[in-house]
C-alpha cells in the first residue's frame, strides 16, 4: 500500500472513531432545531465508510475518497448524505495524480462547490456551509498565497472552520430542517457544521501523524 492510500485510510477511521464519540453530541444538536438523527447518520456512516476503505486493496487517496463517499450515499439519508457523500465523490476526482498541496486545494475547492451546488445554500443559512467555506478559503489562502506548508495551512483552516461552526449560533437557518422553525433557530448551533469541523479536525490529526 502507498503511504498516501495508508493515510487516507487512517484518515476514514480517525474521522469515524471521533464521530463516534461526538454522537450524542451531534444528536443533541440536531434534537435542538432538527430530528435528533446527525449524530447517528455521522456516525454510522462513516463507521461503514471505514470498513468500506480497509477492504480496498492497494488504495489510494482518491478511492479512499470515492468510497467513503459512495458509502455515505448509501448509508446515510436526509441531508447530510448526499452533502457530504455525493460532493466527495466529486471532489475525489481532483486526486487522480495523487495528493500533493495543490490537488488537496482542488479536492476541497470541489467539495465546497458540489455541497453549494446541492444544497442552495449561502454563509449565513446556518449549515455547514458556514464551516466549510472559512474551512477551504483559508486552506486555499495558505497554499497559495502565504505558502505554508499544508499541515499549517490545514491547522490555521480548522481554526477559521472552528468560528465559522461558532457563526451558526447567532444566525436564522434558512436551509434544511432547521429553517423551519424560523427565528426559533436563532441561538443553536447547526449540527452539520459542527460535524464538518470534526471531519476537518480529525484530518488534521492524520496529517500530523
Ligand atoms: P436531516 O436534516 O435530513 O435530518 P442531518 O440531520 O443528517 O439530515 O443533517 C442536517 C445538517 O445538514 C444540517 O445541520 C445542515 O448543516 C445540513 N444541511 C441541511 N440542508 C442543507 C442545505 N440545503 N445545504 C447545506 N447544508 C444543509
Ligand atoms: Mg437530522
Ligand atoms: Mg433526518
Amino acid at each position: 500500500m502507498s503511504a498516501d492510500g495508508e493515510a487516507a485510510v487512517a484518515a476514514v477511521e480517525r474521522v469515524a472513531e471521533r464521530l463516534e464519540r461526538e454522537r450524542d453530541y451531534l444528536t443533541e444538536l440536531d434534537s435542538a432545531i432538527g430530528d435528533a438523527d446527525h449524530g447517528g447518520n455521522m456516525a454510522r456512516g462513516w463507521a461503514s465508510a471505514a470498513e468500506a476503505v480497509r477492504e480496498l486493496d492497494d488504495p489510494d487517496p482518491a478511492t479512499v475518497a470515492k468510497a467513503t463517499g459512495r458509502t455515505l450515499m448509501s448509508e446515510v439519508g436526509g441531508a447530510s448524505g448526499p452533502l457530504y457523500g455525493g460532493s466527495l465523490v466529486f471532489a475525489s476526482v481532483e486526486l487522480d495524480d495523487g495528493l500533493t498541496p495543490e490537488s488537496a486545494v482542488a479536492f476541497a475547492e470541489t467539495y465546497l462547490e458540489k455541497v453549494r451546488d446541492r444544497g442552495d445554500a449561502s454563509v449565513g443559512d446556518q449549515t455547514m456551509v458556514d464551516a466549510l467555506v472559512p474551512l477551504v478559503h483559508t486552506f486555499k489562502k495558505s497554499i497559495e498565497v502565504d505558502g505554508l506548508p499544508p499541515v499549517v495551512a490545514l491547522a490555521k483552516a480548522v481554526d477559521a472552520a472552528e468560528r465559522g461552526a461558532a457563526f451558526t449560533v447567532p444566525i436564522r437557518a434558512r436551509k434544511g430542517r432547521a429553517s423551519y422553525l424560523g427565528w426559533r433557530s436563532v441561538g443553536h448551533k447547526d449540527p452539520g457544521a459542527t460535524s464538518t469541523l470534526f471531519v476537518a479536525e480529525s484530518l488534521l490529526e492524520t496529517a500530523r501523524d
